[in-house]
């Protein structure tokens, strides 16, 4: 990230050289003051795209409509923005039309919240029109200008006050916080993927109660599946760096609208598979765990069940590193290492196959896991002979 920081500059310094103004704007420039760990480095410049690609010898076009030129010169990739206004706005979303300006009040008068809204310059200088340090020390999330105008413009912002809160620990101004409410409805007209991208930042955000009060507070979560208010107190301990588990956590709170949460928030294939295993390795760890739970499931698996089951309160006579060394001193580890399969099995009782098979290695895996019998194939054809041909 300081490389980032670093090569922006040497970009800024560039394009200042060949006689524009150049800034580092944006979030890196909150984070920065923050001591946060800063995402990426965006620069805004007087200069037009155009111009911003003579300057330098290695570009690529990402968004050159909307302004943004992407700079390779500098080792990290630097996204260059020219100064802009953004045009009229139809259905509460951002515009398609921006209109190029060549100085950065303008530009910085576009964005979001006051702590988004400042810009750091070639000579360490901040440029704060809006506040944005002072709100940065109070921990306040205030929109820039009238909020409810802003709201209209591009409703997203409103689950992006809601984020930084909850990425921040800060709280949302009460004219921000008020304008939400009487605004939020107009979420409906975000895009499912805009609105899972702001939610999955929530779930592995360091203030994410914090985030879900808000989402309440906001009433935004009366426009949002997931029933926030009623399991307010279920998101009290919750906790998380993956996304996933976010999202199957949703899924454990509304388990009767799991199918309705996929289709709204737009799950992938690995994150509905992921949130039905969790659940169900949860509801078996309430009733205890077997040998045949540890084996099957994997340690993620298994260790975002317990976590779940700790979130909610529910006493688990363990800890959680006992769950991997239980896997571990597991007789095996996968159907790979099972000394045993179908074809043995036919082979030694000389019966053709049939459903019987599935149920016989079913029974000797258990015995297996459970150490009755080892992974050895000389072991197991005895022990077969002795549960099952002896009988008859
Ligand atoms: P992070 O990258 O850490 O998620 P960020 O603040 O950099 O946070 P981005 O989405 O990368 O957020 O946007 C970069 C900057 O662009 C913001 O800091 C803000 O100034 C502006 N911005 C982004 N989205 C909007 C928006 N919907 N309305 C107004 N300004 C916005
Ligand atoms: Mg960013």
């Amino acid at each position: 990230q300081r490389n980032d920081w670093e090569a922006a500059l040497r970009v800024i310094e560039k394009i200042e050289n060949a006689g524009y103004e150049a800034v580092i704007v944006g979030g890196a420039v909150r984070d920065y003051l923050l001591q946060r760990k800063i995402n990426d480095v965006d620069v805004a410049t007087s200069a037009l795209p155009n111009e911003v690609k003579k300057i330098f010898s290695h570009t690529i076009d990402v968004g050159i409509e909307h302004g943004t030129v992407v700079v390779l010169d500098e080792g990290s990739p630097i996204e260059v923005t020219t100064y802009r206004t953004e045009g009229t706005y139809t259905d509460y979303r951002r515009p398609d039309e921006v209109t190029f300006v060549r100085d950065l009040p303008k530009d910085l008068e576009r964005r979001d919240f006051t702590i988004n809204a400042m810009a750091f310059t070639k000579d360490g200088n901040i440029v704060d029109l809006y506040g944005g340090k002072e709100d940065l020390k109070n921990g306040i999330i205030r929109a820039v200008g009238d909020p409810n105008a802003r709201f209209r413009e591009d409703a997203l912002r409103m689950l992006r006050a809601v984020r930084f809160a909850a990425q921040l620990g800060f709280t949302i101004e009460e004219k921000t916080m008020k304008a939400i409410q009487e605004d939020s409805d107009l979420i409906e007209f975000i895009a499912r993927e805009r609105i899972r991208m702001e939610l999955s930042k929530i779930w592995v955000a360091d203030y994410v109660f914090l985030g879900i009060e808000a989402l309440v507070e906001s009433n935004l979560a009366s426009y949002l599946p997931g029933n926030f208010a009623k399991h307010l107190e279920s998101w009290r301990h919750f906790r998380t760096k993956k996304p996933e588990v976010g999202w199957a956590y949703l899924c454990l709170l509304n388990r009767s609208d799991m199918e309705d949460l996929f289709e709204f928030y737009r799950y992938s294939n690995k994150e509905k598979s992921f949130a039905k295993k969790v659940i169900h390795a949860y509801d078996r760890l309430l009733e205890r765990w077997d040998e045949y739970d540890y084996f099957s499931n994997d340690l993620n698996t298994l260790e975002t069940a317990y976590d779940f089951a700790h979130w909610l309160g529910k006493k688990v006579p363990f800890s959680k590193e006992h769950i991997g060394k239980v896997k571990e001193h597991l007789p095996i580890q996968s159907m790979d290492d099972f000394a045993l399969n179908g074809n043995l099995l036919i082979q030694w009782s000389g019966k053709r196959g049939g459903p019987w098979v599935k149920e016989a290695l079913n029974k000797a895996l258990h015995a297996v896991l459970t150490g009755q019998v080892k992974n050895d194939e000389e072991q197991l054809k005895e022990w077969f002979y002795n549960e099952f041909v002896n009988e008859r």
